[in-house]
């Protein structure tokens, strides 16, 4: 039995956004809980798909004792604040000092955090814990599939965990492995490492692992993790982050340097193999407007069109209107679109209640160059209050707190709108406010990939659709200074025969 600290800092930061992370941003409770500390911790993570979850459950159950630091996370955006990064690195720390005998640190990061005054947010946190652990007490983390890994952060990590899905169900899996991992390294320490950079940025809907070139790829990864290998990991990397580590990694841990580099070398080579898989399928917003209009779409297998540049899992404020706006304007039939960020409306919905209809000024409100509110008559079908429980397998277990939301109706469109942002990746998002996503012809989604894990089986045909929005689908169009030289920013294209 060993006493192992346990804590989480998480943030996916995308440099390009809008708005900034403030700690009243990561004490808020969103889908995941807000800011929690000491024994609170457990309560507050448990049943969810988090990293964490995973791990206190594993590591309690492998009769080790734990030791509760802190947890909190906030929306993807822009950086997180000096003040905020700040106060809680040092609460964290301040938490950590105060305890003696620690045999291990277990951090559930997730490796792409920007703070204002530091790029490799990650590598900060490792580097400040291995500070007040010393040398000697392990420090393992677990990190998401869109970590920017750092060589810094693997520097000062005994060993880092990645996600192996995106859609990320298997997030709290990732925090068991981490803890059995961690069970093992105890017994016998593992000192070898690898980290290696790879030479282009991969666009995120490209990242899906249900699809190729992933899908095989994640299973090569799975099977070259073997002893005296003990963790090998490929990450894609969270490309709209203008840092000089930004993009995807292999990096990895072993009993024996010789066997991780071959492991390595071959799952890189793997991936360099196939880059030009990755390349992009985007459709614009005219184009999506015509194939939802005119598509012969069977009853309860709707076509989805993901709104991928405003997704808030991204950095976007699931605001934008430019494609409902499109999809009104050609009357397109049996439209349900989700979740819009807008407070005000929300409020103004529940003000009037179910069944009344009110002219609202809905959406563009966080100032995105060139969009504007969707302006028209809404009937409010429903109201919720923004509380349930995530059902499907990527928030499952998330207990929502999106305050007031409603359901609203003009034309052919009907939209569910929150009070906090919120990538549309559950159905429970919709059926909180009386939409079953299955009745609609045409699901709009505030989402890149997330949403296939619980609305993929449902659809007939998935397009991706770049409309106006912060999370640029395309990294090529994103105006980097710190990438070093030669860095793809978008993959090679097939060579001509
Ligand atoms: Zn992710």
């Amino acid at each position: 039995m060993a006493r192992i600290a346990v804590a989480g800092f998480q943030h996916e930061t995308n440099t390009f956004a809008p708005l900034k992370a403030t700690l009243a941003d990561f004490e808020q409770a969103d889908a995941w809980p807000g800011l929690t500390e000491g024994a609170a911790l457990f309560e507050a993570v448990k049943g969810i798909n988090l990293p964490a979850a995973g791990f206190i459950e594993e590591a309690a159950s492998l009769k080790h004792d734990l030791v509760p630091l802190l947890w909190c996370s906030a929306q993807p955006s822009a950086h997180v604040t000096r003040d905020a990064f700040e106060t809680i690195a040092q609460r964290l720390i301040g938490r950590l000092a105060r305890e003696r005998s620690l045999e291990a640190v277990y951090l559930d990061l997730h490796g792409a955090m920007v703070a204002e005054h530091i790029d490799d947010a990650d590598g900060d946190v490792l580097a400040r814990v291995r500070a007040a652990i010393g040398p000697d007490v392990l420090l393992i983390a677990s990190l998401d599939f869109h970590a920017n890994v750092s060589s810094r952060m693997v520097q000062h990590a005994d060993a880092l965990v990645s996600f192996r899905s995106y859609p990320h169900v298997d997030m709290a899996d990732t925090g068991a492995r981490t803890a059995a991992l961690l069970h093992d390294l105890l017994k016998t320490p593992a000192r070898a490492k690898w980290h290696e950079a790879l030479p282009f940025l991969m666009p995120l809907t490209s990242q899906c692992t249900l699809i190729e070139p992933l899908r095989s790829l994640m299973s090569t990864a799975r099977n070259l993790e073997r002893d005296p290998v003990v963790s090998l990991c490929l990450t894609p990397g969270f490309p709209a982050a203008d840092v000089p580590e930004c993009g995807p990694a292999v990096f990895g841990f072993a009993r024996e340097a010789d066997a991780l580099e071959r492991a390595a070398r071959e799952l890189a080579g793997a991936v360099l193999e196939r880059e030009p898989e990755f390349g992009l399928e985007l459709i614009d917003v005219e184009g999506a407007t015509r194939l939802a209009r005119d598509a012969d779409i069977p009853r309860g297998r709707p076509i989805i069109l993901a709104d991928t540049q405003d997704n808030p899992g991204a950095g976007g404020n699931a605001d934008t209107t430019s494609l409902l706006k499109a999809l009104l304007a050609a009357r397109v039939a049996g439209v349900l679109a989700g979740v819009i960020w807008d407070a005000a409306c929300a409020e103004r919905a529940h003000a009037a209640g179910q069944g009344a209809t009110l002219e609202l000024s809905l959406g563009a409100h966080a100032g995105f160059p060139g969009e504007t509110p969707l302006v028209a008559r809404f009937t409010v079908e429903r109201v919720g209050d923004g509380r349930f429980i995530g059902t499907g397998p990527f928030y499952h277990g998330g207990r929502f707190e999106l305050g007031p939301m409603a359901l609203l109706r003009t034309g052919t469109v009907r939209i569910v709108v929150a009070s906090r942002k919120q990538q549309a990746a559950d159905g429970a998002m919709f059926r909180h406010v009386g939409a079953e996503p299955a009745d609609a012809r045409v699901l709009v989604l505030k989402s890149s990939v997330h949403f296939r894990a619980d609305f993929g089986d449902l659809a007939s045909r998935i397009v991706i659709v770049q409309a106006p929005g912060p999370n640029l689908a395309d990294p090529a169009r994103l105006p980097f200074r710190k990438l070093p030289p030669g860095k793809r920013l978008t993959p090679r294209r097939p060579s001509a025969q």
